[in-house]
This record gives C-alpha cells, structure tokens and sequence, in this order.
C-alpha cells in the first residue's frame, strides 16, 4: 500500500476488496510504531482487537482509521487532556462524535497528545511530552490539536479529530499542511468534549483533503439533544457537490486588514496572493473587505476563554475526577494540593487570569467588555455576508516556529490565536487549507470563512481549489 492514501482511496480499494479493514489497521498501527518514536503524536495506540471489537464492520467509514484528540471521550479508554491531574482517568461512554464514528464504521485507533486541557498554541503544554512538526522536527506542530494535526500530516493516520476553542485545529493544520475544518457553532455536538471555553468549544476535523474532511463530516455533525446548544440541523453527505467546480458568480472577501496586518511573514502573503488569483482565474469575483473588529478579537478571546475555563476547570477538585492529593491534613488542603500537583503551569494561570476577569468590581471591565466585543464581531460577520458568499485569509502570521521559541514571550504565543479566534467568537465555519511552502520548506495554510451553516459550500470552494494546485500531494520527507 502507497503511503499517505487519502480517505476517498482507501474506500475505491476497499470496495474492490483489494484491502480488508484489518490490513489497513494493522498497516497504520505499524506506521505509528515506525515514525511516532519521532513525531511523538500520539499518548497511546491501542491494541487491534479492541479497536475492532469496539466498532461496528459496516458504514461509510468502514475500515478508515482515524486518531481522536484525548479530550475526546472514548469508552473504557483512558481521557488525560494531557494533564497529570487526568493521568490515570478511565472515561465511562463515547462522546457523540465517537459514538456516531463508531457506528460509520471507523476504526479509532488511539488517542492523540495536545496542550493540556487544550490550552496552548504548540502542544508544548502537554504534561506527558512535545509533539514535532513532520515537515521539520525542531519546530512545533502548533496547538492545541497538535497530535492530532502532526499524525495526518506524516501519514501515521488518514483523518484525526480535534477541537477548537480559538482555532486549535486550524492553526497546527496550517502549520502541518493538512486540512483543518471548524464547524459552525452547535453543528458537531459537545457530548463527550472535555469543556475549555462552553461556548466557543467544538470538535474539528483534520485530514489532507477537503473531500475527506467533509465525508468525517458526514459522519458526525447534526442534532444530538445531549447538547443544549446542538443545532437543530439533519446529517447530510457533505461530499455529495464536490465536483471540482466553484459554485456560479461566487464572491470571495480578502480580509485586508488580515492578510496585511503588521508583522506578518511576506512569503505567506505572497502564497495567499497567489491562491487568490488562482481563484480569480476559477471564476471568482474577488472583493476587498476590511473587518475591524478582527483586531479586537484576539484580546476578547483571551478573556471570555480564561473566564470560561477557570469556571469548567473547577470540577477537577481532586474528589470527583481523577488525581487525589495523599498528603492533605483537611479539605481545602485536598483540594489546593491535588490542583496545584495535578494542573501544569499554563492551566493554572488561566485558571488564576480567569477567576480575576470573573471576580467583584473587575467583571465589568473584562468579561462583560469582552461579551460585548464578541457581540461586535457577530454583527460585523452578518452585515458582511451580505456582500460576499466567502471570506478569505491567512490561518497564521508565519510558518511554524521552534520549540522553545516563545518560551518567555506568552504575548508571542497567544497571538498566534490572531487570525483564528474571531470565528470562535462569531460561531461561522472556517477551513485552512495548504497554499503554498516558506523557502525553508515550511507549510503555510490559508483559511476559507462562510455564513453560518455555510459548510456543504466551504467543503466545494476548497475542494476546487485543490483540484486546480498540488499543496495537499505534497508530504514531508523521511515517512515512506
Ligand atoms: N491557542 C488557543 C489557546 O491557547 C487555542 C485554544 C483552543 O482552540 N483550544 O487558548
């Protein structure tokens, strides 16, 4: 079998019996013994048999492998968020994403590292180990979904699942130079979803393709009433109108203010220029817009998502969950012990930044300031939709960096959010897609934004564009 195969060949081969399920797990199980000890994406890989007695033989995605990002809830399976206060946690039932996997037929095969409790940018948070990037192993995979990201982009898996709370999967997909999709707010249910930010967090998607992301689409998103915020929406096949083709007279908006912003790399502007004028010659109309309140978004995001988190993360109290401190004298010692052990640095000063932006006489100046931006930037998304079908824009400022790189300069760190957190904000659908290489080699991602709900049409926009360029063909070296 030829390495990194995408989701739609290994359906032709199966169907022409050319593959039986089992080969292909055991072909991906092999990979990750193979290449893993480098990219180190994964916390753990399980055994053939229980992936196999744990999913149904028929369905769409029958025989597809995939990895699932450990804030994912997987039965009888160990849910870590990469965090020592998690270590040892055996989870009771499927998240609806995993359930709805399952009975598609999906192998799911192991769990995938990232930024404890997905609170970070590089997957250098996890408590456990550093992700690399594939394309250069010096540099990080971005984050939070960074195992996830890192996986497909070296092959070790056709498909992953992430999760978004300010772009954790469209920036490591960027930075790996695979597919990255973020549905619109309440399409692909939380059930199962560890919370970070409630009311920013879904799952996300990554595969090399856009078709392919759209058929693990397929197999997941619409209503599940296990989620008070799911979206009263039908499943559909979201690969059904992928025919290569643009939709008619479609109007694609440049973020100006986006792609030219101060301090972004030059060799990622000139790749977005370029996919621009390939959608120009597709048939595009091609409009120029600015959207100001994009500037405010990545200061509102740092804190509706620590608010949120500090309050979601006061669960983990050493009682209920996981990690128990063995040394307490009294109760409120049990508690501060087991988080102080359990929790790694980052989580803890969002927790400590969160109950600030939260507490008496500053609420007011924070949260409720942020609430209201994130207010603006929903408004200005509709009233600019009524311009343009699309919205198009950098996924980050620069290729991937180094590890370490920002290990003083958190201000560094969370602007990487920059170009992803105001679609959290706004709840509209994003996709990155691979649009070119830096010299160096390095991926560079672009990201495709639409109306709420406007999925089944993002999928045929990025899918056009990948039958016109070869970004997606291209793979790192060193993962025959
Ligand atoms: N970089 C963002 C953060 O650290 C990503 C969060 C996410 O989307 N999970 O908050």
């Amino acid at each position: 079998m030829k390495s990194f195969i995408t989701i739609k060949e290994l359906k032709e081969k199966i169907s022409k019996k050319e593959l039986t399920a089992k080969e292909i797990i055991a072909y991906y199980i092999d990979r990750f013994k193979k290449y893993d000890p480098v990219v180190k994406s994964a916390l753990e890989i399980f055994d053939e048999e229980s992936i196999i007695n744990a999913t149904d033989q028929n369905g769409p995605l029958a025989g597809i492998p995939g990895l699932i990002k450990d804030n994912i809830s997987q039965k009888d399976r160990r849910l870590t968020c990469a965090s020592r206060i998690l270590e040892n946690f055996v989870t009771t039932y499927d998240a609806t994403a995993v359930d709805r996997l399952k009975k598609s037929g999906a192998p799911l095969i192991g769990r995938a590292n990232m930024d404890e409790f997905a609170m970070g940018s590089s997957t250098e948070t996890s408590a456990f180990f550093k992700t690399t990037n594939p394309w250069d192993v010096t540099r990080v995979p971005g984050g939070s979904s960074g195992g996830s990201a890192a996986a497909v982009a070296a092959g070790l898996v056709p498909w992953a699942l992430g999760s978004e709370t300010g772009g954790s999967v469209r920036q490591p997909a960027g930075l790996c130079g695979i597919v990255g999709f973020k549905p619109t707010y309440g399409l692909i249910s939380r059930y199962g979803l560890v919370a970070y930010g409630s009311s920013l967090d879904q799952i996300g998607i990554f595969a090399t393709t856009a078709y392919d992301a759209a058929a693990v689409c397929s197999a997941i998103a619409g209503h599940d009433e296990r989620d008070s915020t799911s979206l009263a929406v039908e499943p559909k096949d979201y690969t059904a109108q992928l025919d290569g083709k643009l939709p008619t007279n479609l109007r694609i908006g440049v973020v100006q203010n986006a792609l030219h912003a101060e301090g972004m790399d030059s060799e990622v502007v000139a790749a977005i220029e370029r996919a621009i004028e390939e959608y120009k010659k597709m048939g595009a109309i091609i409009h120029y817009v600015t959207l100001p309140t994009f500037d405010y978004s990545a200061a509102a995001y740092f804190i509706i998502s620590r608010a949120e988190g500090a309050s979601n993360l006061a669960r983990f109290d050493g009682v209920r969950y996981g990690m128990r401190s063995t040394d307490a004298k009294n109760l409120k010692e049990l508690y501060s012990k087991t988080r102080h052990d359990g929790f790694g640095q980052e989580v803890r000063i969002r927790i400590m930044v969160g109950n600030y932006v939260l507490s008496a006489g500053h609420a007011g100046e924070f949260y409720e300031n942020a609430k209201k931006v994130q207010r603006l930037i929903r408004a200005e998304m509709v009233n600019t939709f009524k311009d343009v079908d699309m919205l198009i824009m950098p996924t980050q400022p620069a290729p991937a960096f180094k590890i370490g790189a920002f290990d003083t300069d958190k201000l560094q760190m969370d602007l990487q959010d920059y170009f992803n957190c105001p679609m959290n904000l706004s709840g509209n659908p994003a996709l990155s897609i691979p649009c070119g290489f830096s010299k160096n080699g390095l991926p560079i991602g672009m990201q495709l934004v639409g109306p709420h709900l406007s999925e089944a049409i993002i999928f045929k926009v990025a899918d056009a564009y990948q039958q016109q360029t070869l970004w997606h063909t291209m793979h790192p070296k060193g993962f025959e």
